[in-house]
């Protein structure tokens, strides 16, 4: 297919993006002497793949200048003493940022233990409190991945105005949440949210001129899903034998598209910066920092 008069599509580098995110956090940071603020993650039980995700997040927040706090607790706690550390933290003055690392061992209510993280503290955005904030307009923490793709359209400077979005899945965690942004004012997107239950979703996606594709189903999106020049993001994250894969056939869609995410390389990283930007927007909503 030529139909991007067969040029290969914009890249929208998340590496990258991420990288001005944390110098702009970082320089901000410094501007205002260096506070301190500090992100607290529960880890409970072992899991290789989340240890190696929580070091390689909490460099990134050490180059900041952020403070990071790790607890570990063993996978066969109590629900009452996990819950008690989590108190713990929420009650701790020095302590701005907690992150529950999910999922949670059999047998413990994931959902008891998050909803104790008040608003203020909740840097995954995903409480009660701050998905009502949300959907009110109100000042709150963003779901971090629909905001780092927000972040991305920002940072190549990706049109929203009266374009027409499709979002595939409409999961809280980002495809309800990316829904409400792209259509808030400002954003200005009129947008479809898809999901397994849509007929024939080619001739929806093939609308968009933004298509984010969230749905954790491999290789789902591929040319023939793609208005020629449209911006598409693959926020997909599949385990396979193969590796990780995304939603999007990259190969395929870069043909037709004016502009594409790699995956590896696109929307995660946009995720990390964002947990890093969330927490320094804690800190402003607990008062340690000036508001902005
Ligand atoms: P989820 O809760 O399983 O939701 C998936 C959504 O996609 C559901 O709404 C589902 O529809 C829809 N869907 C599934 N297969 C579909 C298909 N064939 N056609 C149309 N819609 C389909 O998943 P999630 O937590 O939102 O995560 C989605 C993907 O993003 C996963 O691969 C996950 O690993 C990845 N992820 C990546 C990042 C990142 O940083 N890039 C962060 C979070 C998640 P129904 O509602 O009808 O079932």
């Amino acid at each position: 297919m030529t139909a991007n008069s067969g040029q290969q599509a914009l890249l929208l580098d998340g590496r990258e993006a991420a990288r001005s995110l944390r110098e702009n956090l970082g320089a901000t940071l410094a501007a205002e002497g260096g506070p301190d603020v500090t992100l607290a993650t529960v880890m409970v039980g072992e899991d290789e793949a989340s240890e190696r995700y929580i070091r390689m997040r909490d460099r990134q927040a050490d180059n900041l200048g952020l403070r990071t706090r790790l607890l570990r607790l063993p996978a066969d706690i109590a629900q009452a003493d996990l819950e008690e550390a989590v108190r713990e933290l929420v009650a701790d003055p020095e302590v701005h940022g907690i992150i529950v690392q999910l999922p949670l061992p059999g047998g413990l209510d994931a959902d008891a233990v998050t909803g104790l993280v008040p608003p203020e503290k909740d840097i995954d955005g995903l409480t009660e409190g701050n998905l009502g904030r949300l959907v009110r307009g109100v000042t709150g923490l963003i779901p971090c991945t629909p905001l780092g793709v927000m972040r991305l359209i920002g940072h190549y400077g990706i049109p929203t105005e009266g374009r027409r979005a499709v979002i595939v899945g409409r999961s809280t965690v980002v495809g309800l949440p990316l829904t409400l942004l792209l259509s808030a004012r400002g954003a200005d997107a009129t947008v479809t949210l898809a999901h397994s239950r849509t007929p024939d979703l080619a001739t929806v996606t093939r609308e968009a001129d933004i298509l984010v594709a969230a749905a954790g189903s491999p290789g789902l999106i591929t040319a023939e899903h793609i208005k020629p020049g449209a911006a598409v993001f693959d926020v997909g994250m599949t385990p396979t034998d193969a590796g990780i894969e995304g939603d999007v056939d990259f190969n395929s869609v870069q043909e037709v598209a004016g502009a594409v995410t790699p995956n590896p390389g696109g929307t995660g990283p946009m995720t990390v910066a964002c947990v890093l930007e969330n927490t320094v927007k804690a800190a402003r909503l607990q008062g340690r920092l000036p508001a902005e």
